[in-house]
């Protein structure tokens, strides 16, 4: 598969090449990635990425589109079988971009907006004032209470009852808990505002059942498919009916030009495995290693934010350990355990240095491993942190990682290709 690209372009070759050797070498805990199906990589990497394809299938602003339509309409039918939604737009480029067009098919510039504080699980394009979300709306944070870290229901509420908003948009790239759907529904109600959920993170728990799903309740929902959907990269947003052709056409011709046939081709053949029994199974490893890694990380001495999980990821509080986010991250890669630094709710430190790690467990699960690995996986970080100061003892466990990953190869056709490019 690579061997005209080794060729042709050695240079782009041995980037592409160490990343794979990186991605098979380390184990992967970052909860947003994800080890995708060979069948996703061959539709991403197909000529559909040659196609301009405007507009949507039977409807398109360009001859030739009768095959990227049956590639596109496949996408669409089997997003709303899987979510049980009315309608699906399987075009933005990205959860951003998705988001960038759900708000603006129904709101206006300085609108009030409610979403999950960023500092407390919620991702960047809830209202980051460097963000487009935080530029163009006007945001009211929802806050997790000090004590127990999980949503602040009532000041919600009295939130809601201050800001009359017009949208309450609830998601979030780093809450273990299972969020009260209804709970947010009635409020957003009470308020006449739309309610709108962003499934990002959860979208391959909650296709599989395993986590509640929002879509029947909320008017949008929208996702990226690259998660735990374990998909190309990308997004889609799920709707009602009577909001789909605003949504429709704030996406194109309102915020995108052409779509990306070959991802959308790939997000097709993402869903059609998460229809099967077998992304239920996975899911539910994941879910359940999840929840031994972190009883693992607790028994060693770290404290969990929230006490725990209910899904794929959870946030290491490293104070117990006298030890930094920052410092964490650079000294488990050293070991090659990747992992993102990240605050903890009512952080004393600043952002990039940060009290926790988040840690999920979608891609080591894709990769075969069980509860057994998840208490191994506890062992090496808990023995790196101790050890950070010693450069020996991290290529020591860093051994181990390889030792464990081997056990569990990737893309075994496609690394025995690429052979043995150093990383
Ligand atoms: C990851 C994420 C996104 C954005 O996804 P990108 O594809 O990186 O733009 C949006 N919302 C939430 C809650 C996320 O976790």
């Amino acid at each position: 598969m690579l061997q005209r690209l080794q060729a042709q372009d050695p240079d782009v070759f041995r980037a592409i090449a160490s990343e794979c050797r990186r991605q098979a070498d380390n184990l992967e805990l970052i909860a947003s990635e994800n080890y995708v199906s060979e069948a996703v990589l061959e539709a991403q990497g197909s000529p559909l990425t040659n196609k301009y394809a405007e507009g949507y299938p039977g409807k398109r602003y360009y001859g030739g589109c009768e095959f990227v339509d049956i590639a596109e309409t496949l996408a669409i039918e089997r997003a709303k079988k899987l979510f049980g939604a009315e309608h699906a737009n399987v075009q933005p480029h990205s959860g951003t971009q998705a988001n960038i067009t759900m708000y603006l098919s129904v709101l206006q510039h300085g609108d009030t907006v409610m979403g999950l504080n960023l500092a407390h699980g919620g991702h960047l394009s809830h209202g980051h004032p460097l963000n487009y979300s935080g530029k163009f709306f006007k945001i009211v944070p929802v806050n997790v209470r000090k004590d127990d870290e999980r949503v602040d229901y009532e000041e919600a509420e009295r939130l809601v009852a201050e800001h009359k908003p017009k949208m309450l948009f609830i998601g979030a790239s780093n809450y273990s808990r299972v969020f009260d759907w209804e709970r947010f529904k009635k409020m957003a109600d009470a308020a006449g505002a739309f309610f709108a959920t962003d499934i990002a993170h959860y979208a391959g728990l909650v296709a599989a059942g395993l986590y509640p799903s929002p879509v029947p309740l909320a008017d949008f929902t929208t996702t990226t498919t690259h998660k735990t959907l374990r998909g190309p990269r990308g997004g889609m947003i799920l709707c009602k009916t009577k909001h789909a052709p605003a949504l429709d056409k704030m996406n194109f011709p309102g915020s995108q030009g052409g779509p990306l046939m070959h991802v959308i081709a790939a997000k097709a053949v993402c869903f059609g495995e998460a229809l099967k029994p077998e992304f239920k199974r996975y899911q539910e490893r994941v879910l359940a290693n999840a929840r031994r890694l972190a009883q693992a990380l607790q028994d060693r001495g770290f404290r969990i934010v929230a006490g725990g999980t209910d899904c794929h990821l959870f946030s290491v509080d490293l104070r117990p350990k006298k030890v930094t986010g920052k410092d964490a991250e650079k000294t488990l890669d050293q070991a090659g355990i990747t992992v993102n630094k990240n605050a903890i709710p009512y952080d004393p430190e600043k952002p990039f240095i940060a009290s926790g790690i988040r840690i999920g467990t979608p891609a080591v699960t894709t990769r075969g491993m069980g509860e057994k690995e998840m208490d191994e996986i506890a062992e090496l970080i808990d023995d790196a942190l101790a050890h950070r100061a010693d450069p020996s003892y991290l290529s020591a466990v860093r051994q181990k990682v390889r030792t464990l990953c081997g056990r569990h190869p990737i893309y075994p056709e496609l690394m025995a290709e690429i052979g043995a490019v150093a990383a």
